[in-house]
């Protein structure tokens, strides 16, 4: 029987146009990277898909190395979006890391991006993905034929739109140029790395991505966990820590100082009437240059938390000078 999803899924959901494009995204999308065919198998995959559908978010993140082995993500989640609407998903995957052995297994040459998306396509059992990322800055190939194969897969239907992903400000500013000249498919969407823990992109891409009138989607909004109530009080059995990473990730990220100023940051949350996960994310989310906030989550309950910091972008001047005088180093 077809798998039937909440008719109200697009009553409370906040849909936010991604830059100056057509595309709008769930404000909250979910990534499989090493959660979903990674430390978590297909049952909770397809309970976090179908619950995060039912709750509005139509964004799925993937790429080509995800999961355990690389590749594994897309096949575990391939066989889920098969139960689910097509048209009303957006599906992303992303060539630019390691995934097969030699010299056309890696980084940004045409061949490596056009025979990757390929093969995720096959993994996925899909027709076409709707972005496409180059997932990391090639500093050996030129910008004309990473971007020049990005084009190619949306003219061939594989793609709809392109994106970049932990491109620096003056690298993305370049590409905007190239893709513009060269009359390629615009860039539509960046994903960066940005989150409380991690702001270096307020300065250097987000004037950029801004001029460019590009989407921004910041991945890893809680820092993988960091920034939730998670590890307050020690390292909880059953978590990325624990099942996958191993505790030292923990015990690296987390000096006293840095263990005091999330204490601290709880604080502030609950004095909001959030926790710290959806404090963290409505950071985020209150700029109006951040398209979507993507997230990861081992459980269908994580994500109806962090859903739910939808209720309150607003921040008061004083929070922020409170969040800027912990975060901003
Ligand atoms: P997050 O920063 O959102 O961390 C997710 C983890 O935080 C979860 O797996 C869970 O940990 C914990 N968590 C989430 N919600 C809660 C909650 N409410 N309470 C307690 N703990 C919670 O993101 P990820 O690190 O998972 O990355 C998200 C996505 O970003 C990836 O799936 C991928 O799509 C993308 N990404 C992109 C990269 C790129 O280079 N473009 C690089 C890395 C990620 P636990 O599993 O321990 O329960």
């Amino acid at each position: 029987m077809a798998q039937e999803f909440a008719s109200d899924r697009y009553d409370t959901m906040l849909y936010r146009r991604c830059g100056r494009s057509g595309l709008k995204l769930s404000a909250i999308s979910l990534g499989a990277w090493e959660t979903y065919g990674g430390y978590r198998g297909e049952d909770i995959a397809r309970e976090c898909f179908f619950k995060a559908f039912d709750l509005g978010i139509t964004h799925f993140d993937l790429a080509n190395n995800y999961g355990t082995p690389p590749g594994n993500a897309e096949i575990v989640c391939g066989k889920i979006v098969k139960e689910m609407p097509r048209d009303e998903l957006i599906i992303s995957s992303k060539a630019g890391y390691t995934m097969w052995p030699g010299p056309y297994g890696d980084w940004g040459s045409r061949k490596y991006i056009i025979a990757s998306c390929d093969q995720s396509l096959k993994r996925m059992g899909l027709e076409y993905f709707d972005i496409f990322y180059h997932h990391r800055p090639d500093p050996d190939t030129p910008l004309e034929e990473s971007l020049g194969a990005l084009d190619t897969l949306v003219k061939q239907g594989k793609a709809i739109y392109a994106g970049v992903s932990n491109y620096g400000g003056a690298h993305f500013a370049d590409a905007v140029r190239v893709a513009d000249r060269k009359n390629y498919a615009p860039i539509t969407i960046h994903q960066p790395y940005y989150n409380m823990l991690g702001r270096g992109v307020e300065w250097d891409l987000l004037p950029q991505t801004e001029r460019a009138g590009t989407g921004v989607i910041p991945f890893c909004p809680l820092a993988s966990g960091l920034l939730t109530d998670k590890y307050l009080n020690g390292i909880p059995e059953g978590s990325r820590a624990t099942d996958r990473w191993g505790e030292d990730w923990v015990k690296n990220n987390l000096s006293p100082e840095r263990l005091a100023m999330l204490r601290e940051l709880n604080d502030i949350a609950k004095e909001r009437g959030q926790t710290l996960a959806q404090m963290s994310l409505a950071w985020l989310l209150r700029l109006p240059a951040i398209t979507s906030a993507l997230i990861g989550a081992s459980s269908a309950k994580q994500i109806e938390e962090n859903v739910a910091a939808l209720k309150n972008l607003e921040f008061s001047e004083e929070e922020l000078a409170k969040i800027d005088k912990l975060t901003k180093t």
